[in-house]
């Protein structure tokens, strides 16, 4: 066999002609050689293959930690179409109905629940009995009640279940977080997070109550109830809030087109916030203290995420929030990694407290405590 020696002086060779070649190629054999990831791999099946799904596919095609090795659908030309797409074994394939068989099935380690609200307690729970790690995504649930109920069952099953929390992976965010942690804001008074866009369709399942638990607070509203603490670093010990409904042809009974809600921090500051299925293009966060402020528009969409503080510009790159979110979470289950804003299920039942007691509050008028 031909020794490496060798054959590294064999391509040596053609490697004297390149300075006649354009720059940038020859730049890009200037870049240092990294050796590929050989650590351990977290194995993904994906259930729900519908528009978050397809995207969060996409970007683990990019990831060194986790891969997809898996579907879980009900609609079997679009597992056809997976299956090609991104090379899954058809032993990998299963539906609603028979995918507690995943317990026998060592090559999946994880599944990633990317399905309507409401199913997501069944199908976290149904996962966690059939010993895989579970990412569900938000709202982890329609309630925290079901939250519990999830949380309780991985726990027993011994598995880790975490939500899709992407933001807290993303870079001006924890800029943005490690500046109030070093106190670089002085003390924190006043966050504001103003989360919505135009909801189409009718016929969606984010306006059926049934499948959505709620409206706009249950999709997207979420986000500035999770930013709210997630900037200000407390957790929130009162709510108020306030519905505005101008169509309730297209917003029926329980589905809020519009909710206004404030937060009440231990150490003074409060927040106020807005969530609504009906203006496009809203999403900002602000964040002040008593001695500078951050501001983020757009805060939460897929980026890129732009930002200043009284500091100036923020100027972290833009990733792509599902490669690094997926690669963290690999690292986060197989070992067992701490990062700065948590995303296990007790970090989504934190912010399903909140949804329970902001429709409290909506459907009551009256200011409601909260309880950590
Ligand atoms: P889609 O409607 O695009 O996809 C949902 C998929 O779930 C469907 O394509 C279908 O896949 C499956 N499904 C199973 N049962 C039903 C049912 N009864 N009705 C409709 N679909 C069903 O929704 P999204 O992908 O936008 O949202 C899915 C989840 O992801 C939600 O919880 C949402 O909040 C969350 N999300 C999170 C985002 C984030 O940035 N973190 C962004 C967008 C959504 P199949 O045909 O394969 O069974």
């Amino acid at each position: 066999m031909e020794s490496r020696r060798k054959f590294l002086q064999k391509m040596a060779l053609p490697a004297l002609a390149l300075p006649f070649l354009p720059s940038p190629s020859w730049a890009n054999l200037q870049k240092p050689f990294i050796s590929p990831y050989q650590g351990p791999v977290l194995r993904v099946a994906i259930m729900g293959l519908g528009g978050y799904g397809t995207r969060v596919a996409d970007a683990m095609k990019d990831c060194q930690k986790a891969k997809l090795v898996g579907v879980i659908s009900g609609t079997p030309s679009k597992v056809k179409d997976w299956q090609s797409k991104y090379g899954i074994p058809a032993k990998n394939c299963y539906n609603y109905e028979n995918f507690d068989q995943v317990k026998n099935n060592p090559d999946i380690d994880a599944i990633y629940v990317i399905t309507p609200n409401a199913l997501h307690h069944d199908q976290v729970i149904r996962s966690a009995k059939a010993g895989k790690h579970v990412i569900c995504e938000k709202p982890m649930a329609l309630n925290a009640k079901e939250g519990q109920e999830m949380i309780d069952a991985c726990k027993q099953a011994n598995v880790k279940l975490l939500v899709g929390y992407r933001m807290h992976f993303e870079p001006k965010t924890l800029e943005v977080i490690r500046m109030r942690e070093a106190g670089e804001l002085g003390e924190i008074k006043f966050f504001q997070g103003l989360v919505g866009f135009r909801v189409g369709d009718p016929a969606q399942w984010r306006l059926n109550k049934d499948l959505a638990g709620g409206g706009s607070m249950m999709d997207i509203g979420i986000y500035a109830i999770n930013g709210a603490r997630y900037m200000i670093g407390e957790e929130p010990v009162w709510v108020t809030a306030q519905e505005t409904k101008t169509d309730p042809t297209k917003f029926k009974q329980g589905v809020d087109e519009t909710i206004q809600f404030q937060l009440g921090f231990p150490g003074g500051a409060t927040a106020s916030c807005l969530s609504t299925y009906n203006m496009n293009n809203l999403d900002k966060f602000f964040l002040n203290g008593a001695n500078g402020f951050a501001e983020m528009q757009p805060s939460t969409n897929y980026g890129p995420i732009k930002g200043r503080t009284h500091k100036g510009e923020l100027s972290q790159p833009h990733v792509t929030h599902q490669t690094v979110q997926m690669d963290e979470m690999a690292s986060i289950i197989l070992e067992g990694k701490q990062v700065v804003v948590p995303v296990d299920g007790e970090e989504g039942l934190k912010d399903l407290k909140i949804i329970d007691a902001i429709y409290q509050a909506v459907k009551t008028g009256n200011k409601i405590p909260l309880k950590s």
